[in-house]
């Protein structure tokens, strides 16, 4: 049987003891936390969520619900070389587990090498994904390779001059390593 899974709201035990499976495409308007982080595009962002539950038995023997997420989205952000946007793919792999209580999931996260989550019947999934990428976020975005050459305050006023008379930057360095010594 097939079942249909809301990625706003899970029942977690019921999503894993089914052996559950997700997949939604969520407009990043839908992400108010992560829109705030991000610059605007005259295209509408999606980000793509996957989402597979299964139980499994712990130390003891108890069965325990496990969710494993994945979600990619590329997100706009400031290059923080040549300070245009740079459009960064990025990606979330991880595991879940989830137990009763939020006492026990504080416990169990810091010895836990997975993240453990407390057990809900109305767990968003969407959230989570936004929470990941919320996380990931790289403190500083950059281009590999910016699309223009970064250009120095300095020579900005020399802009309409043109290319030629344009002074070579390595013989100014030249001119600025002698100045100062
Ligand atoms: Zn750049």
């Amino acid at each position: 049987m097939k079942h249909e899974y809301s990625v706003q709201s899970l029942n977690i035990v019921q999503f894993a003891k089914q052996e559950g499976q997700l997949q939604a495409t969520v407009p990043l308007a839908d992400m108010p936390r992560l829109l705030r982080e991000t610059l605007p595009t005259d295209q509408s962002v999606a980000v793509y969520i996957q989402a597979r539950g299964w139980m499994q038995a712990d130390a003891s023997g108890a069965q325990e619900p496990w969710l494993h997420l994945q979600s990619t989205a590329t997100l706009r952000q400031t290059c923080q070389r040549c300070l245009q946007p740079v459009d960064m793919a990025m990606q979330v792999d991880r595991q879940f587990r989830f137990v009763a209580t939020e006492e026990l999931a504080e416990i169990e996260d810091e010895e836990s090498e997975e993240d453990v989550l407390v057990i809900s019947q109305t767990f968003s999934v969407q959230e989570l994904a936004e929470d990941e990428f919320l996380m990931d976020m790289p403190a500083i975005p950059m281009h590999a390779v910016c699309p223009q050459p970064v250009r120095m305050a300095v020579q900005d006023k020399d802009f309409d001059q043109g290319e030629s008379e344009k002074p070579n930057p390595f013989a100014v360095l030249q001119q600025f390593k002698k100045g100062g010594s």
